[in-house]
């Protein structure tokens, strides 16, 4: 920007005029009542008018690598989603979304089979890290569940390492559900949640970059504990049920993998016990309002 005729060119003039008035009144002497409060009013009146400038009038410069820094925004001009656009709301009553983390695996079909039992409609949030049970997603999406993305690799430092790798990775599994079921996911959840100890300088960043995507993610608000030491199905349904108990729009994070035997037991369990706390299942769509982390939260 042209310093002459800029706001910061003002306010220098204004600064100068000050101090020539001042530089003066002590040239003179300053010789009567009079004279001193016209010089006073017109100290006054230049203060005025330098407070009523704008602040910060001029932009910041442009770092130099700015446009490089954004140009992530040009890769994978086809991995768009209108899922923001959807409007979003919290359902009137008691509802829990059981969701499910890292699957397809080996206990995916036992875990499909005991929501059926109950009739209840999950969200799977999948991984390819298990290649031999893909198929499994366009099972899960054939029954009525919602299928979102978590992670092609599941590997968190390689995940996070950019924007540029989180795109790769996140536009790996969005092929895979898009090949599985047919249809584009529009939902997601971040490896270890949005905020967590691998993206601490580049959550942000990758938030942004999703948003304007148009993709939707969710974090969680209770937590089964089934990767906690210990676990067992009565542990999982009773941290599942007093998290609910807390929140009566309850998005349940569990684990579907190898290991995770305990959360397939522990679901019967807790369907029947947040049914009799009067409880609702859906599956989450973009028309559910999301869940978002605000702080680091431990147990990730
Ligand atoms: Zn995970």
């Amino acid at each position: 920007m042209k310093y002459v005729g800029s706001v910061r060119f003002f306010k220098h003039i204004i600064w100068l005029t000050v101090l020539a008035i001042v530089i003066a009144a002590f040239g003179v002497g300053i010789s009567g009542y009079a004279k001193s409060n016209e010089l006073a009013k017109q100290v006054n009146s230049l203060q005025e008018q330098l407070a009523a400038l704008p602040e910060k009038a001029e932009p910041a410069p442009l770092p130099a690598d700015d446009s490089a820094a954004l140009s992530y925004q040009q890769l994978y001009p086809e991995l768009y989603s209108s899922a923001n656009d959807t409007v979003k709301s919290i359902p009137y009553g008691k509802t829990a979304y059981l969701t499910f983390d890292d699957g397809p695996s080996t206990l995916t079909a036992d875990l499909l089979d005991q929501l059926d039992a109950y009739d209840v409609k999950a969200t799977f949030f999948v991984t390819a890290q298990n290649p031999a049970e893909l198929d499994m997603i366009a099972e899960a999406a054939r029954r009525g569940h919602t299928v979102g993305i978590h992670s092609y690799s599941h590997k968190y430092r390689a995940v996070y390492e950019s924007v540029e790798a989180f795109l790769e990775d996140f536009d790996k599994m969005y092929q895979v559900i898009l090949e599985q079921t047919g249809q584009p996911p529009e939902i997601f959840r971040f490896p270890g949640g949005s905020i967590n100890a691998y993206n601490t300088d580049l959550y942000q960043q990758i938030i942004a970059e999703m948003t304007r995507r148009g993709f939707v993610y969710y974090d969680w608000n209770v937590y089964a504990a089934d990767t906690a030491d210990g676990a067992s199905a009565e542990t999982i349904a009773a941290a599942i049920c007093d998290g609910a108990a807390k929140n009566r729009f309850a998005v349940i994070d569990c684990h579907d993998g190898s290991g995770h035997q305990h959360t397939v037991e522990a679901i019967g369990i807790a369907i029947e016990n947040l049914r009799a706390e009067g409880f609702t299942f859906a599956p989450l769509t973009p028309a559910v309002t999301p869940v978002h982390f605000s702080y680091v939260q431990e147990g990730q």
